[in-house]
């Protein structure tokens, strides 16, 4: 088995994303176990079998704590960890029968991955097995090298953060081809070069980008990418093969460090 945190801007995709990830799955007669851990949805597309507003009353946080939306996403996230080792639990129990655990997460992702709550959830999962994060890429919202650089640096945050394997999902491929994704992360020359001509103060920047570009290559080569169409269902094969090599490399590399820190 497998658990699939989903996390990514507001609007990336990650709510079709899960809705296609399910109807695939469903296709290959691999049932998933879906959870909704967004407080704020009004609607969501898939069947959850746990969904955080059955126990957790966003709007009601809101008025008896006095809160804003994100303050009482946050709330809402700590409420819903104090009862995760039920939630755990429960799913542990349908393991057997669902090979594949899905969580769709709150838009707001800071409030999921920068909470102490964002942490027990996924540290509690992964204790119970091996856990993958799918970050979201609005890919054509990305064109940019600049909004690039500003989402894989996002990402490659919360890859530290939680020190899980992560895959990199460039969605809405049928809107825009990741093709220059791919490349800027390959070909770091490619990837500068567009940026001076992007505009800039072009001394700063690439001394910055020189820097910068240590880090992102470690980055790089620690991810797997795929690229898919959530509204075709392009791609969720290659999602799907990919999904396995990460849940392998969790069990090599995640399973032996956390023996190592008991
Ligand atoms: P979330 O906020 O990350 O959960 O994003 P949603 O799943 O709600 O999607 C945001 C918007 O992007 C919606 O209008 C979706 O229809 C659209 N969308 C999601 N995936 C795709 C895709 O693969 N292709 C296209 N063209 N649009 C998509
Ligand atoms: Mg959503």
């Amino acid at each position: 088995m497998v658990n699939v945190f989903v996390i990514g801007m507001a609007g990336s995709g990650k709510t079709t994303f899960i809705q296609r990830l399910n109807s695939e799955l469903h296709r290959l007669k691999e049932k998933p176990y879906i959870l909704n851990l967004d407080p704020a949805v009004h609607d969501v597309p898939y069947g959850a079998n746990v969904d955080i507003r059955d126990s957790i009353n966003y709007e009601k946080v809101m008025e008896e704590y006095g809160l804003g939306p994100n303050g009482a996403i946050m709330t809402s996230l700590n409420l819903f960890a104090t009862k995760i080792d039920q939630v755990v639990d429960l799913v542990e129990k349908r393991q057997e029968s669902h090979p594949y655990i899905i969580a769709d997460t709150p838009g707001q992702i800071e409030c999921f991955i920068w909470s102490a709550s964002g942490q027990i959830i996924t540290d509690a999962f992964a204790t119970a097995g091996p856990t993958v994060i799918a970050y979201i890429v609005d890919t054509p919202r990305t064109t940019t090298p600049a909004t690039f650089m500003s989402n894989m640096l996002y990402a490659c945050s919360i890859l530290y953060k939680t020190k899980l394997p992560m895959v990199i999902v460039f969605n809405k491929t049928d809107e825009q081809d990741a093709e220059f994704a791919k490349t800027w992360m390959t070909d770091f020359l490619v990837f500068q070069e567009a940026l001076n001509k992007d505009g800039g103060d072009e001394e700063y920047m690439s001394s910055l980008m020189t820097s910068m570009s240590l880090v992102l290559e470690d980055f790089y080569n620690a991810l797997d990418v795929v690229s898919v169409s959530s509204m075709t269902g392009q791609g969720f094969d290659k999602f799907l093969e990919v999904l396995d090599s990460k849940r392998e490399e969790f069990k090599v590399n995640y399973e032996a460090e956390r023996e190592r820190m008991k």
